[in-house]
């Protein structure tokens, strides 16, 4: 069979590169590229550049914001005593679609992995602990149920436990190893309600 052209191969490639993407689905892609007029290819391109160049990160919670502060950390609405950590911004949508919740959030962009050489310098943990300025009175460590999310978990309460803050951890309503992201609105909300203190 005769080689793809250099160019379908290359879009390809790159397409390969996404989350969950195999090799026949990426060429899939690159087909539908070619499928589209010049104008929807430009504007495709442009929108990948821009999700890159103004997305940034919030400067309160450091969630993905297109702003300088995300709306969440500028609504007067909501709890400001109250944070929920989280790992990434997909966790910190799941516990948004639980209504009850109105508190803050707190993304550390990953967990500690000494497998993966992931300390916690390498985490916004230094923001969070910047935050704790007296007015914050709960933080609720919301990590996945993973080894990695439970040793960050235990962690953060030992770090912020002398600082006098309440702390307190997801119930087990999310499964053991699962991820906070692929659970449904009513586990999670299970999983807040039932949180335990850890201090
Ligand atoms: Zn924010």
């Amino acid at each position: 069979m005769a080689e793809y052209p250099e160019q379908l191969e290359r879009l390809g490639d790159w397409f390969r590169r996404l989350d969950g993407i195999g090799k026949k689905t990426a060429m899939r892609m690159a087909f539908s590229v070619l499928d589209m007029n010049e104008e929807e290819v430009r504007d495709f391109a442009a929108s990948m550049i821009a999700a890159k160049t103004d997305i940034r990160l919030c400067k309160i919670c450091q969630n993905i914001s297109s702003g300088e502060i995300c709306p969440v950390c500028a609504d007067s609405n909501r709890d400001k005593s109250v944070i929920c950590v989280v790992e990434d911004f997909r966790a910190a949508t799941a516990v948004e679609k639980v209504r009850e919740y109105r508190g803050m959030y707190h993304v550390l962009h990953g967990v500690i992995s000494p497998m993966k050489g992931i300390g916690p310098d390498r985490l916004k943990i230094r923001e969070l602990i910047a935050r704790l300025d007296g007015s914050v009175k709960e933080v609720i460590i919301a990590t996945d149920p993973t080894p990695e999310g439970e040793t960050t978990a235990m962690y953060l309460s030992k770090l912020i436990s002398p600082l006098g803050v309440k702390i307190s951890r997801i119930a087990n309503g999310v499964p053991v190893g699962g991820d906070l992201e692929y659970a449904d609105e009513i586990t999670l909300r299970r999983a807040l309600e039932g949180r335990y203190s850890m201090n």
